[in-house]
């Protein structure tokens, strides 16, 4: 999966609509102190489905939304798009061109987007954790990274390296399966007991 464009409005820092491109290769974003640079990377595992406002320096998901300065008032949403693009042997014939967002709106939560259809959050977990990626991925490094990985707890650890391998989509998949089993099976007793009430 490569990323290509990344596209903010309202996210942090970012209140203009701005609009990066992702060239090929190793990207690194270099700037003043307080310029947003840390945003950015927040904005891309924000878009894949982070779901911790911690790992986003916040204290509820809204903090995302531009607060407002004194010269500008806060805004009342945040949306980031990110535009990705799959090989065939990661995404068969949804390969090519994809475009993922998110939106946040204040007192109304978070919806996404895959090409511009609605979807779950977890359709978008999918989409990323198939590609070996995701808003947890060792392939964003961001300040204090290193020396999470090195001080992390050996499950946490495993986890990384689940993420890493791109098999963290098979456990949320296996859930699901699990899931279903148990309905199921529960339907199949309630069958069994209406059956035995009719004899
Ligand atoms: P450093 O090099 O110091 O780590 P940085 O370039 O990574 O800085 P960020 O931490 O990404 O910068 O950006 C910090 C800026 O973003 C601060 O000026 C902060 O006020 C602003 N900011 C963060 N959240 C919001 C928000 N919800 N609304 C408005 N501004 C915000």
């Amino acid at each position: 999966m490569k990323f290509r464009r990344l596209k903010l409005s309202g996210f942090k820092s970012f209140v203009e609509p701005a609009e990066l491109r992702i060239e090929p290769g190793l990207t690194g974003v270099v700037g003043p102190n307080g310029c947003g640079k840390s945003n950015l990377l927040e904005a891309i595992r924000w878009v894949m489905g982070e779901g911790s406002p911690k790992s986003l320096r916040g204290g509820g998901m809204e903090d995302v939304i531009f607060a407002g300065t004194e010269a500008r008032p806060a805004r009342d949403f945040a949306e980031v798009s990110l535009l990705i693009e799959r090989s065939r042997e990661e995404a068969g014939e949804d390969a090519g061109e994809t475009e993922v967002t998110r939106r946040i709106e204040r007192g109304a939560g978070s919806a996404y987007r895959i090409n511009g259809r609605d979807v779950r959050a977890k359709d978008v977990a999918l989409l990323f954790a198939d590609a070996a990626t995701g808003a947890h991925s060792p392939a964003l490094v961001s300040q204090g990274k290193i020396g999470q990985v090195i001080a992390a707890k050996p499950t946490e650890r495993r986890k990384m390296l689940e993420e890493a391998a791109g098999i963290a989509g098979l456990h949320q998949r296996r859930k699901d399966a699990e899931q279903k089993l148990r309905a199921a099976e529960s339907n199949l007793e309630r069958l069994d007991h209406l059956l035995g009430e009719q004899a």
